[in-house]
């Protein structure tokens, strides 16, 4: 604005979305000008678009581990979280088992997929987690029945970076029929993923949590795993999902997942550099803090704190007017201003949990912001303690 001091902006909000990176960009660029083929058509434009979507299959299947005919492309997460909740469950329940066990820090596009499946008469059962946020494997070996078709617990937490023993869980269910499916939406690009090495049946992705572009996602499926598709019409993606592919999405999306995988150690170690600096000096300069979530088992990027008395939303609020973006732990539903789930199912109270804020920290962070935003909170953290102590 005119006159005005120009405030450069610092995101610190990447577990809520990712800016695009350039290279994915340019590599998207092609198919939403000249290359405007539909994949299913015959002719060459077709088979130029066919060509992209494989490559970018087989992209995405390395990545991972998988076998290419093992990746479902789907909208993102949400829709990827669906497949492997509801279709798996509606094509589990013709074998007989009705029966789903899930975590209670699930993110919505899993946690309602468990409420609809519900109230449609399926059998849910709730696995609770411990102070830091993790389940205890043995909660889901106890809640097993012969009858329960999927178990999901996601691999990382959104709010507050908590890494899920996937692995341990994945041990109880071996050499059971029931699907074992993750939302490894925040996990992906920044901790290893390897779908053996977890031994999952289903694993969703999504490509804008990882600088890749909105609206595209995929849904690993181990060869010869049930699924119902909630889509239905043509053949496309082994006739799992159908509808026309989103071609430059699923290129930039495969683009995206590589260039992460590759750079996967230096990144992770820069970001969790820059989060642990942020800790750090909250934690020296500002009193009356609590970290959110398990203090080891967690993400590189992820810093969810709690600064006594200071309601969160007035943080945000207050650090946006700074020009510096990141999330209250009730991002999701803002609308209501109610806490997160996740955070009460931590076994904080509604006061405590009113006061969890999220740092998620990204690749192109740097120190100076870093420090920027800890001066800024020294500022503001005092001065919404003393308006809060002049009301009362
Ligand atoms: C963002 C997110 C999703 C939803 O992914 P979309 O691509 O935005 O639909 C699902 N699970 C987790 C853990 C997420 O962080």
């Amino acid at each position: 604005m005119d006159g005005m001091l120009e405030i450069r902006s610092i995101y610190m909000d990447h577990a809520a979305t990712t800016p695009v990176r350039a290279e994915v960009v340019e590599a998207m660029l092609p198919y939403l000008k000249g290359e405007y083929g539909n994949p299913s058509s015959l002719h060459g434009a077709g088979r130029r678009a066919r060509d992209a979507v494989e490559r970018a299959r087989e992209k995405v299947a390395a990545s991972i581990g998988a076998a290419p005919q093992e990746i479902v492309f789907t909208s993102g997460g949400t829709e990827s979280d669906n497949l492997g909740v509801i279709g798996a469950m509606q094509a589990m329940e013709k074998k007989g088992r009705n029966h789903l066990i899930t975590s209670a820090i699930e993110h919505h596009a899993v946690s309602h997929s468990a409420s609809l499946l519900r109230q449609r008469g399926f059998d849910v059962t709730i696995v609770k987690v411990g102070e830091g946020g993790q389940i205890d494997p043995r909660r889901v070996e106890e809640s097993l029945r012969s009858e329960t078709g999927v178990v999901s617990v996601m691999m990382a937490n959104n709010e507050t970076g908590t890494i899920q023993p996937i692995a341990q869980v994945a041990k109880f269910l071996e050499g059971r029929e029931t699907l074992f499916h993750t939302d490894a939406v925040q996990a992906v690009g920044k901790v290893p993923v390897d779908v053996s090495a977890l031994g999952v049946d289903m694993l969703s992705i999504s490509s804008h949590k990882l600088h890749g572009p909105k609206g595209v996602g995929a849904l690993y499926m181990k060869k010869g795993s049930l699924l119902a598709p909630l889509l239905v019409g043509g053949p496309h993606e082994f006739g799992r999902r159908a509808g026309t592919e989103n071609v430059p999405g699923i290129v930039g999306f495969a683009l995206a997942l590589d260039l992460a995988t590759r750079e996967l150690d230096t990144m992770s170690r820069k970001v969790a550099g820059l989060r642990d600096r942020l800790q750090e000096r909250i934690s020296e300069r500002i009193e009356g803090v609590a970290l959110t979530g398990d203090p080891e088992e967690r993400l590189p990027s992820i810093l969810n704190i709690r600064f006594r008395g200071v309601p969160a939303e007035a943080l945000v609020v207050r650090l946006d007017e700074e020009g510096v973006a990141i999330s209250s732990g009730s991002a999701c539903t803002a609308e209501t201003l109610e806490p997160s789930p996740i955070l009460l199912a931590l076994g904080l109270d509604r006061q405590e949990a009113g006061t969890a804020v999220r740092f998620s920290v990204g690749r192109d962070n740097t120190e100076a912001e870093v420090d920027r935003v800890t001066d800024l909170l020294v500022h503001i953290v005092s001065e919404l303690r003393s308006a809060r102590s002049a009301r009362s």
